[in-house]
């Protein structure tokens, strides 16, 4: 890019919110594990929609590419400009304002810069939930939840984050503004152009603030660490809970023992809550609007009935938040223990509920035929039929020589998702990661669509270049 150029994108934000200098930029362009870096003409911090809208309009007549940016904690790449260096960053980090509570229409009208755990702070201070949760809710912002759709742990109960979304505010590629910041639950005016957005990744154009669902604030909140002999005895344990809690079973994460392994070895602080090890895992929780004991009495006649029926070997229930907490934090460190542990070939799939067992069957088998010393540490959403089908290599291995293998294992995985009728990608969405499977697998019919709609929203192609499409 000219630096005549650079110069007008710059004037718009002002010298102090852009970054220009190597320094400055860098941060920008790299993802935290260091998987995809690029380079960059800008990185620009627009205050207002309004810069955002001359941003782009200025873009669209000059061809520059731009990429959006929220937390940078998207895990497919899609926040990461490409190599060439022609690039603007846009950065929604200045975009933090919480512009109204409506504690009446249970809404919040964020900007997209707002941190996810600043909506949770300010929610709860109004005594109300916004119920979208991740490990990454202190530094991802709700633009990026939005663009990537996200799910996380609150999904099973209260939906992913389209779900949570009434109305949003965009910035088009030509610098015109879409103001669709409704409060309403209900209009069936038309195509929905807000679910266009979510979900897209930047590819559309920008989202600059969003009205918001909140809920009441739970009164309690129990949780259990159960030990269950199989993926099959965790779904049928999930079907009693759900047909007892209804949607007050708010989590029901499965975790395989050497996940639980890996994070009592490398996390410093953690304990087993039980005194010997078993296969697998659920952490289990019961959120009641009535009180804590309220919860914990779901709780506990989820747990009877388990053991009863032989699906429960053993368990853990909080006894304290503190403990609530700690169980967790157990769940929580599920991707980062796995670090230490050398390569691992990560899979963010889903199939349908029911067919989960079959599938964590299969993929096994077919995955031990390869390496038979892999180690398999699949963990995740099972009441959304959602895992993180990790696989670490094999101890004493060269980590190279073990990632080398994802072309092998990754199809086997993906075919495997296919037959069960299921989705490469459950919660984490394609960014620049999945760009081939994506093509590979979704439907012509489908792509054609996607490839028209994109080229009906930004025909000069500016937005977020070379990511899901
Ligand atoms: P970024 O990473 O900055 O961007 C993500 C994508 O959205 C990019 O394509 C970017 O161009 C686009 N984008 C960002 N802001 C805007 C905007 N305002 N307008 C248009 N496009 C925009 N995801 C889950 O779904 N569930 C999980 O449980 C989960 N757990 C995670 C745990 C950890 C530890 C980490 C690091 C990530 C996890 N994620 C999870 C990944 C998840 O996608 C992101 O954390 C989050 O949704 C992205 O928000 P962000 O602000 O960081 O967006
Ligand atoms: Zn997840």
């Amino acid at each position: 890019m000219n630096d005549a150029l650079r110069t007008r994108f710059v004037d718009i934000v002002g010298a102090r919110n852009a970054a220009v200098t190597d320094d400055d930029v860098a941060p920008h362009l790299r993802e935290w594990r260091g998987r995809w870096t690029g380079r960059a003409a800008a990185v620009l911090r627009p205050g207002a929609t309004a810069e955002v809208a001359r941003i782009l309009e200025l873009a669209n007549r000059t061809g520059t590419a731009i990429v959006p940016q929220g937390g940078n904690t998207g895990l497919v790449g899609g926040q990461i400009p490409d190599g060439s260096g022609d690039a603007v960053i846009v950065s929604t980090a200045r975009l933090d304002r919480i512009r109204e509570i409506d504690t009446q229409a249970d809404a919040i009208t964020v900007e997209a810069g707002v941190v996810l755990a600043a909506i949770h702070d300010a929610t709860e201070a109004h005594d109300r939930l916004f119920p979208l949760s991740l490990a990454a809710q202190g530094s991802c912002q709700i633009g990026g939840n939005l663009s990537t759709n996200a799910g996380g742990t609150g999904a099973l109960a209260y939906g992913v984050a389209r779900d949570q979304c009434l109305g949003l505010e965009v910035v088009l590629p030509d610098g015109s503004v879409l103001d669709g910041l409704s409060k309403l639950k209900k209009d069936n005016t038309g195509y929905d152009l807000r679910d266009l957005f979510i979900g897209a990744e930047g590819t559309l154009g920008i989202i600059t603030a969003a009205t918001l669902r909140l809920y009441p604030r739970p009164r309690g909140k129990a949780a259990a660490f159960l030990a269950v002999g199989s993926p099959e005895d965790a779904l049928a344990l999930f079907r009693r809970a759900r047909a007892v809690a209804g949607t007050a079973l708010t989590a029901y994460e499965l975790m395989a023992r050497m996940g639980v392994a890996f994070t009592l070895r490398h996390m410093p602080g953690m304990r087993d809550p039980l005194a010997r090890a078993y296969p697998w895992y659920v952490l289990l929780e019961i959120s009641s609007g009535r009180s804590l004991d309220d919860a914990r009495a779901l709780l506990d006649s989820i747990a009877e009935t388990g053991f009863e029926h032989g699906l429960v070997l053993d368990g853990a229930i909080a006894e304290s938040e503190a403990q609530r907490l700690a169980l967790w934090q157990l769940r929580e460190a599920m991707s980062e223990s796995q670090i230490p542990e050398g390569g691992s070939i990560k899979h963010d799939i889903s199939v349908p509920v029911s067919a989960l067992p079959a599938f964590m069957a299969e993929a096994e088998k077919a995955i031990l035929a390869i390496v038979p010393e892999a180690r398999l540490c699949p963990f995740g959403h099972l009441g959304d039929g959602n895992l993180h089908y990790n696989v670490s290599q094999p101890v004493g291995w060269d980590r190279q020589a073990f990632l080398d293998l994802t072309d092998r294992i990754t199809p086997v995985v993906y075919g495997l998702v296919r037959a069960h009728g299921g989705s490469i990608s459950a919660e984490h969405g394609i960014g620049q990661m999945k760009r081939q499977e994506l093509a590979a697998t979704k439907s012509p019919v489908a792509l054609d669509l996607m490839r028209r709609i994109k080229a009906a929203f930004d025909p000069n192609a500016i937005m977020n270049p070379g990511k899901v499409l």
